[in-house]
């Protein structure tokens, strides 16, 4: 492991420095160190276990973008496949027939998630500082100085705050974090009962209480409406005892809490994902109830949009300004996401007329189309960034289609192992001509017979070429000619060499 602790305290220099070791700044390391840039994470555990197993999984788009990277398999082989999206426990919304590889999500714990990356990261050679905290920095026009809580410092070209949601960085980087107070408090508490625990899901006027026994068949896992709402992360054995007999007239004579803690369903997102040479991404961009399970999906997702983009501008292949996409692909992303989950604690409410509500809802997502539309955006199979007019594929996830290549059978999605962007010719071999960017961009010849389609829009056009981004996005669409080829590359890739 390459633990920097012991390490001098003198200044250390490195690209890119990450603030939190949680799933959205270990992803965020991986890309960078794939794309063989000089990057740490700054990470206050000292070791990577949480004290609660929180996450619950991973949706299809999360997988498929890990299998991108070629390891998503160490993730299948741990968990458990299944279909995992709902809305407002309005579940399962099957993407079983949806045409993807990947077509389930994944029932594996945080604890299991950080544990797989870390990991991951550490094999990519990726300094950690652990066990202390960025405690503040300061940017100028080449970088950033970064504190750290033991007296050493860093400096970085760029520093990113995952930091998580109570973020140091965005704070110090003053950057505003708008949105909705709480409506709701949660106890969320791993523990002991002397009595039986009332497993399942129990309805409330506010919203529903749930308990069920955990892994090891003894300990009990439950979530609980406070009857008002109290906020600080610190709650007392007391309080929890109070918020059972109150829900269940009892409290089950709890004892040994080992977890204990509260959230609610405030809802912020950054004003800017941006300060100059600071970034953020994961909960420390935004933060909404844990209603669908997004939030670390999309922290994984956010550090795969940013990762290619900072590599490039921090090798000066690219302009600074392609940072701005990241704002603009992943800030509209974000804010969906603090909608659907504030959509699901109203609808999740149970009084009358919201239990009507959710009743007919709930018959809606029945209907085909609805399911597939709801389901795809629960997994983020929707996602289509604004390339402008084209191709149905242009701005949305290639799939993971089976080619043929000189070099035999290959996967799209093998293409982008290395996180680097594949121009994918199916036409004449050799017709595309990207000499200027031979170094950056990947050109494979290749055939495929079969059909073309994507989540909820179903059958697509074949296309001749796609130029394909690190991210799985398609850039590019070719019809048999390289009109606007060129333009694409320097716009994603940099200008010609
Ligand atoms: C009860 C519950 C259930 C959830 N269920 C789901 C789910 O099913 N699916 C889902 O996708 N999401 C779920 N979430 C949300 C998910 O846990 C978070 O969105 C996810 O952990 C965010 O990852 P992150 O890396 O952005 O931030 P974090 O996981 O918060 O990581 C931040 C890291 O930064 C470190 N850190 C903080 N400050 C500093 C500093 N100054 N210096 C150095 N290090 C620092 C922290 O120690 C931490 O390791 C749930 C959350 C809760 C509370």
């Amino acid at each position: 492991m390459h633990d920097e602790s012991r390490q001098s305290v003198a200044t250390k220099n490195h690209a890119v420095v990450i603030a939190g070791g949680g799933p959205t700044g270990l992803m965020l390391a991986a890309e960078l160190a794939l794309a063989r840039v000089d990057v740490a994470i700054v990470e206050r555990r000292k070791s990577q276990a949480l004290e609660s197993t929180r996450a619950g999984g991973l949706h299809a788009r999360t997988i498929e973008v890990l299998d991108q990277r070629g390891v998503a398999d160490r993730f299948l082989s741990q968990g458990k496949v299944m279909q995992v999206a709902g809305f407002a426990m309005i579940r399962p919304l099957e993407i079983s027939d949806f045409p993807i590889r990947h077509n389930y999500g994944l029932a594996l714990t945080q604890n299991h998630i950080e544990r797989i990356l870390a990991e991951w990261v550490e094999e990519l050679g990726v300094p950690f500082y652990r066990g202390r905290e960025v405690t503040s920095f300061t940017q100028d026009e080449n970088g950033v100085d970064v504190e750290l809580s033991d007296g050493s410092s860093l400096r970085s070209k760029y520093l990113v705050g995952c930091d998580g949601g109570r973020s140091l960085i965005r704070k110090k980087a003053g950057i505003d974090f708008p949105g909705w107070e709480p409506s709701i408090s949660y106890l969320i508490a791993e523990c002991s009962m002397t009595e039986e625990p009332a497993a399942g899901v129990r309805h409330g006027e506010k919203g529903i209480n749930a308990m069920g026994k955990m892994e090891d068949g003894t300990r009990v896992r439950l979530v609980l409406i406070e009857q008002d709402i109290k906020l600080g992360d610190k709650p007392t054995v007391a309080e929890l005892r109070d918020a059972l007999v109150a829900v269940y007239g009892t409290d089950f004579g709890v004892h040994d809490v080992m977890y204990l803690s509260r959230f609610t369903d405030a809802a912020r997102q950054a004003a800017s994902y941006r300060d100059r040479r600071v970034l953020l991404a994961g909960d420390a961009a935004h933060v909404h109830g844990p209603m669908g399970g997004q939030g670390l999906n999309l922290g994984v997702q956010d550090a795969v949009n940013l990762g290619w983009k900072l590599a490039q501008v921090v090798r000066g292949t690219a302009p600074q300004t392609l940072l701005d996409t990241y704002q603009t692909e992943r800030h509209p992303i974000g804010a969906r996401v603090l909608k659907i989950t504030m959509a699901q604690a109203a609808l999740m409410r149970g009084d009358d007329r919201t239990k009507a509500l959710h009743e007919k809802m709930s018959e809606l997502l029945k209907m085909d189309e609805p399911r597939k539309q709801y389901a795809a955006m629960m997994s983020a199979l929707d996602i289509h960034y604004d390339f402008g007019e084209g191709h149905p594929l242009l701005g949305r996830a290639m799939p993971d289609l089976d080619l043929a290549t000189e070099s035999g059978p290959r996967r799209v999605f093998s293409l982008l192992h290395d996180a680097r962007p594949a121009l994918l010719n199916l036409g004449a071999p050799g017709a595309l001509d990207i000499a200027p960017w031979a170094d950056r961009v990947r050109r494979v010849d290749a055939r495929y017979t079969g059909g073309w389609a994507l989540p909820v829009l179903g059958a697509v056009p074949a296309p001749i070429a796609v130029l394909i981004r690190p991210d799985g996005h398609v850039a590019w669409v070719g019809d048999g000619t390289d009109k606007g080829l060129r333009e694409a590359l320097t716009t994603w890739f940099g200008p010609p060499q």
